[in-house]
């Protein structure tokens, strides 16, 4: 028999099930709302025009390819944290942000479910319920348990906050809970920043350990700063948190895997202390992140022109996806629908969550060739104004 021959097949994943689908379908006006990355309103993929700026000034200095540091480029790491935290960050000024390069955001978690394995008393993290799909796997794989707290209300199709709260307040002391720092994934749901002052204060009197996961800084609200409210608001109160960054949405950079893990200290020693650990665990993991990426972020990020123009160009993305919100809202209340819709606009990022149920998404496949995964996530970045129209009608015949 073969040395693998008791391997057995594992389940495919739900959203490429999804891409299968719909590469299937042979109607010329389909739609994929499953996608998890940006389109314009072609439904195209984009590369930044800062982006493509930054390539070619890196092309023209010709570097060589030796390897980064084990913990990165340390420009990058400098400027990544200085986008997450505010230049002006007291954490910065007072040199005790631990930082380490990262692939990507889904490696920044992986680091960092290591190193609380490694380092903090809690052997479980909070996730919200929903959260995206994979970071129960990648806590579980780093040897954490993985366990929720409410956080979305089906009845409002919004934030169950008395239930966030309530499970926060319950929790064993010193718990780690994960936060997504804005534009929640799968719901577009957000706390309001006053509501996030509220659990700031639960997790202090609670002394339970914020891990925040900001895939999608800029690409929310159009706005670096508004987004990073809650991670900002977070570090003022004293709170030692944890931060992973990804560069996936807000710079297009989805293959390059850029991304950054850090982690507040109390003092510049113990940064270095933390460091080193960081050093030590992802050595045997991958040696070094790759320098590619990490170049073209920090090209872009260390050049007050190039950075203005990619803000820009931030802001055009997270416009386009609130106006295809509108414009679906629009159209569905033009169709007559007796629904509520008011959630479509008030959530925010990339997806939404519409409220449709698994059989309601199955009839959009079936009868429309409208293609988005069994919870009801719709992504926004599938929207178009060439599509949103036919997608109304599609929705409202579901739904009815
Ligand atoms: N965290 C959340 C909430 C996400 O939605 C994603 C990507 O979809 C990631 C992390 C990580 O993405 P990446 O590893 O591509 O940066």
């Amino acid at each position: 028999a073969s040395t693998w021959a008791s391997v057995k097949m594992g389940p495919p994943d739900a959203i490429l099930g999804i891409t299968e689908a719909f590469k299937k379908d042979q109607y010329e006006q389909k739609i994929n709302l499953g996608v998890g990355a940006y389109r314009d309103d072609a439904g195209l993929p984009v590369v930044l025009p800062s982006v493509i700026e930054a390539e070619e000034r890196l092309l023209k200095s010709c570097l060589d390819k030796e390897y980064a540091g084990i913990t990165g480029i340390s420009n990058f790491t400098k400027l990544a944290a200085d986008l997450a935290y505010g230049e002006e960050s007291i954490v910065l000024k007072e040199d005790r942000l631990a930082v380490t390069q990262t692939i990507s955001g889904t490696g920044a978690l992986r680091i960092g479910g290591e190193f609380l394995k490694k380092f903090h008393p809690s052997t479980k993290i909070l996730l919200p319920q929903p959260s995206w799909a994979n970071h129960a796997a990648v806590f579980r794989s780093s040897g954490l348990q993985p366990e929720t707290y409410r956080y979305y209300n089906k009845e409002t199709i919004g934030l169950d906050f008395e239930g966030l709260i309530e499970d926060l307040k319950n929790a064993e002391d010193g718990t780690a809970v994960l936060l997504h720092a804005c534009a929640h994934n799968p719901t577009g749901v957000d706390p309001t920043p006053d509501q996030w002052k509220q659990i700031s204060e639960v997790v202090k009197a609670k002394g339970h350990f914020p891990f925040f996961d900001m895939a999608y800084q800029g690409f929310a609200s159009g706005s670096i700063e508004r987004d990073a409210f809650a991670v900002r608001y977070f570090v003022e109160q004293g709170h030692q948190i944890a931060l992973c960054q990804s560069f996936a949405k807000n710079m297009g950079l989805y293959g390059e895997r850029v991304g950054a893990f850090s982690l507040v200290a109390e003092s510049s020693e113990e940064k270095a202390r933390i460091e080193s650990q960081f050093k030590i665990l992802v050595r045997p993991l991958y040696s070094n992140p790759p320098i590619h990426g990490a170049r073209i972020a920090s090209t872009i990020l260390g050049d007050a022109q190039l950075k203005a123009q990619w803000l820009a160009e931030v802001k055009t993305m997270a416009d386009r996806m609130i106006t295809m919100r509108q414009l679906l809202k629009d159209n569905l209340e033009a169709l007559g629908s007796t629904q509520n819709w008011d959630h479509v606009t008030s959530q925010i990022g990339m997806f939404c969550y519409t409220g449709l149920s698994g059989e309601q998404v199955d009839e959009l496949a079936q009868k429309w060739s409208v293609y988005c995964t069994r919870d009801g996530r719709i992504s926004i970045a599938g929207i178009t104004s060439g599509n949103v129209k036919r997608l109304a009608q599609a929705i409202h015949e579901v739904s009815k």
